[in-house]
């Protein structure tokens, strides 16, 4: 029987490196909608400006679309163990599909930094988490020693598979407006999803004689390698998915930004903490806070004049806000309760 809603590697085989014995592994990713902006392009100037929310994956983040196929190719492959160090979405989406495929989940995360909510999800899913003292590069470099290991998949987006999945994400952006939009803003840690991205406009867009974006990534000030030109040992930011010093897809990353005509640029997490408030507030869209940091430089480059209201603009909203419960409670004030009648309650209204 076919799936209620088909996965991306149904509907995208064709431009997928599988064949029929590939498994069809879903959890019913990808398929997210393409939200069009209803108050922060206007008060902008951009009439055109819509939001990819990748957090509607069915584990919070766009690594759905890169894990269905890692995880088909390591289950073709026989593997019976998914490997990633992760900064968490990784982590929460190889145990989502391995808990579904019946493979172990074998998950590296820095101490101290990954979001409370991703590391809960990497445990119910039932992963083997392994917290290291150290920073996700050194995670990453350690896991890819295990990697040639019988049985053992790893599934970083050194995995050239997870990149052929996410760039089904430009296919649909493509297919929702119709044409591939001016220019796509995207948050950048590893590299691995900008050059997906790329990849997918470059497929679909270039071979049919359209234009292609121009790709505009976003890292954040404390965790710039990319823009610096050079990694950075202690990577800082709030953006903890994006907080990476030496980014696996570096080359790709580049080749983006200098074939679209694009730019790399970095935000500080003031910038990141500010567009994530106005996405919650004036678009209902809550987001992580990495997810944040491409609207943050695009938010910046209107105020400059430098994007203008030529042509539609993207953002990709990488991941879902209730996995950073810290982020979203900053600066709150949780109500405290008030006694249940309906004076307190008037006055509590105000
Ligand atoms: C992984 C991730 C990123 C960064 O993607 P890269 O492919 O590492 O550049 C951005 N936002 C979120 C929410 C992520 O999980």
């Amino acid at each position: 029987m076919a799936a209620m809603s088909a996965g991306i590697i149904e509907r995208y085989a064709a431009h997928l490196p599988v064949t029929a014995a590939t498994p069809r592994v879903t959890l019913g990713e990808g398929s997210t909608p393409l939200v069009r902006s209803s108050r922060i392009g206007p008060s902008v100037g951009l009439e055109q400006l819509y939001f990819k929310y990748e957090g509607l994956n069915p584990s919070g983040s766009f690594k759905d679309r890169g894990m269905a196929v890692a995880t088909a190719k390591a289950l073709e492959a026989g593997a019976q163990t998914l490997l990633c160090a992760s900064t968490g979405n990784t982590s929460a989406s190889a145990s989502a599909y391995a808990a579904c495929c019946g493979l172990r989940a074998v998950v590296v995360v820095p101490a101290g930094g990954v979001a409370t909510g991703k590391l809960a999800q990497a445990l119910a899913y039932g992963a083997t988490v392994v917290t290291v003292k150290s920073s996700f590069d050194a995670a990453l470099k350690l896991v890819r020693q295990l990697a040639d290991q019988p049985g053992v998949a790893l599934v970083n987006s050194v995995n050239p598979f997870r990149i052929e999945g996410q760039k089904t994400g430009a296919f649909e952006i493509v297919e929702q407006l119709g044409r591939a939009p001016a220019q796509l803003f995207i948050p950048v840690g590893n590299g691995g999803n900008i050059t997906a991205y790329w990849r997918g406009f470059g497929e679909l867009v270039m071979t049919a004689g359209g234009s292609a974006p121009r790709m505009h990534g976003a890292q954040a000030e404390g965790a710039a390698p990319l823009v610096r030109g050079r990694p950075v040992t202690r990577p800082r930011t709030v953006a903890s998915a994006i907080r990476i010093g030496n980014p696996a897809s570096w080359a790709g990353a580049v080749a983006a930004r200098d074939e679209s005509g694009g730019t790399i640029e970095a935000v500080s997490d003031a910038e990141i903490m500010a567009a994530h408030r106005r996405l919650a507030r004036e678009e209902g869209l809550l987001v992580e806070p990495a997810s944040a940091a491409g609207v943050a430089l695009l938010l910046r480059k209107a105020k400059a004049r430098q994007v203008t209201d030529e042509g539609t603009v993207v953002c990709v909203l990488t991941g879902h806000g209730l996995k950073d419960p810290q982020a979203l409670t900053r600066g709150l004030r949780i109500p405290r309760p008030v006694a249940p009648t309906l004076a307190t309650l008037r006055r509590a209204i105000g």
